[in-house]
């Protein structure tokens, strides 16, 4: 077998055999596959698609191309969730400590930044020695002992989709279902999950712009999901604006801060109770949803939820005084406000424009070997539905030079539309 062919035959729209899958996901992960073939692959799959079958295999193939985490005898379920990815999605931050402040130990592999939407990872490393490149015996002991885990998938865990994953962020080659329900379901395969709840995004800052594709994307994780054994729940949520105020990696941190301590932005806030209240209800920690809102909040409003996050960080080798006092953050070196330039109700807030804006100030990559800038980022004051008067603060730029600042004021001012008349607001949950 060659990977030319692979290639070749997914370009000219033939359904490829397990074996060839197999073939290639090892290929690439031995490195006898180059990039630049595994990435004119991934485009083929992009353009052409993949039947439910050859998405199946992929996701099998990429989980087994490392260890698959065995958690029992560490935890008596294992629970996950996972983001589709979108602009200001801090949610793990919150939901982890939340959940395992409730009782319910929780060990996640995340993700850094993929194209304009940020990644756990980055935000996680804006904490001076938080370190995300646990080996599975770290992780299972980590778990056990404190309940709580979130790393990277450095460790021996589905490598091909850490991989593809990093090349398809610097080649156009996210927008993709099949690329998608594979990359995310083989990581949550191999990392030892019973029980997943899956945040399927939709909308102009997530990788599904429509209803239709979010839940396209569900159904096949769903059916991923019970091929291999694994309970699944989708939820599907607004991503047509940024989730809460942040956007860039330590000002989401403060953010998902801020909630644990039942502050910050209520939308971000609801949000985090209601992926919490799906983790403990299919954990069987919670009777029903609201059973499982209530034991979130009151994690929270106790201080339990907080404490965990601490115990993660110190885990993790983070320095917790940072998190004691966000203020010690660094700070971008040029921070502005924009002024609303009318009177009106805002009719968007394009996610897609502010995550994209995120991304060119150094928040995320443009290539995969290029560093993020924790400090920079964004910091939307407004939801969509809100009055707004002119001169009020919109958002606030923080940025560390003045072309990028500049690019940063115009562009998201422009993702910004203003209607004379009331507007509602956008639903957090569409399903
Ligand atoms: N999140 C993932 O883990 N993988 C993707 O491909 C997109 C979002």
């Amino acid at each position: 077998m060659r990977a030319v062919d692979i290639i070749i035959k997914k370009r000219d729209r033939g359904e490829l055999t397990r074996e060839e899958i197999d073939f290639f996901v090892r290929g690439f992960v031995a490195g006898d596959i180059a990039d630049y073939q595994a990435a004119a692959w991934a485009m083929a799959v992009v353009i052409n698609g993949m039947t439910p079958r050859e998405t199946t295999d992929l996701t099998l193939s990429m989980a087994q191309s490392g260890h698959i985490l065995d958690l029992s005898g560490v935890v008596d379920i294992a629970v996950d969730k996972h983001s589709s990815g979108g602009v200001g999605d801090k949610t793990t931050l919150t939901v982890l400590p939340t959940v395992a402040a409730c009782g319910l130990p929780v060990g996640k592999m995340s993700g850094r930044g993929l194209g304009f939407s940020g990644g756990t990872l980055d935000k996680m490393e804006s904490i001076p020695g938080y370190r995300v490149d646990l080996s599975t015996d770290q992780f299972r002991q980590q778990l056990k002992e404190k309940g709580i885990v979130l790393c990277g998938q450095s460790m021996d865990l589905a490598p091909a989709d850490g991989k593809l994953y990093a090349l398809r962020d610097v080649t156009g080659t996210v927008a993709s279902i099949p690329l998608i329900a594979s990359s995310i379901m083989s990581k949550k395969i191999a990392g030892g999950a019973n029980a997943i709840v899956l945040d399927v995004k939709v909308g102009r800052g997530a990788f599904m712009e429509t209803l239709e594709a979010a839940r396209q994307l569900s159904t096949l994780m769903e059916k991923i999901g019970e091929l291999a054994g694994r309970k699944v729940v989708c939820v599907l949520s607004d991503m047509n604006q940024p989730l809460g105020h942040a956007v860039g990696n330590a000002l989401e941190v403060v953010e998902a801060v801020q909630a644990l301590h039942g502050a910050g932005p209520a939308d971000f806030q609801e949000h985090c109770l209601h992926i919490s209240a799906h983790m403990l209800v299919i954990a069987g920690r919670a009777k029903s949803l609201a059973d499982g809102r209530r034991m979130a909040k009151r994690a929270i409003a106790d201080g339990t939820a907080f404490d965990m996050f601490r115990v993660l960080v110190e885990a993790q080798g983070g320095d917790v005084s940072y998190v004691d006092d966000t203020a010690k953050f660094p700070q971008a070196r040029l921070i502005t406000t924009v002024a609303s330039p009318r009177t009106g109700w805002l009719t968007q807030i394009d996610a897609r424009v502010v995550g994209e804006a995120a991304v060119a100030l150094g928040a995320g990559r443009s290539r995969k070997t290029d560093p993020v800038d924790h400090a920079v980022g964004l910091v939307i004051h407004h939801k969509v539905g809100d009055r707004v008067e002119q001169g009020a603060p919109l958002f606030t730029v923080h940025a560390s030079d003045e072309t990028k600042q500049a690019e940063a004021r115009a562009g998201v001012l422009a993702g910004h539309a203003f209607s004379d008349a009331p507007t509602p607001a956008l639903p957090l949950f569409y399903q």
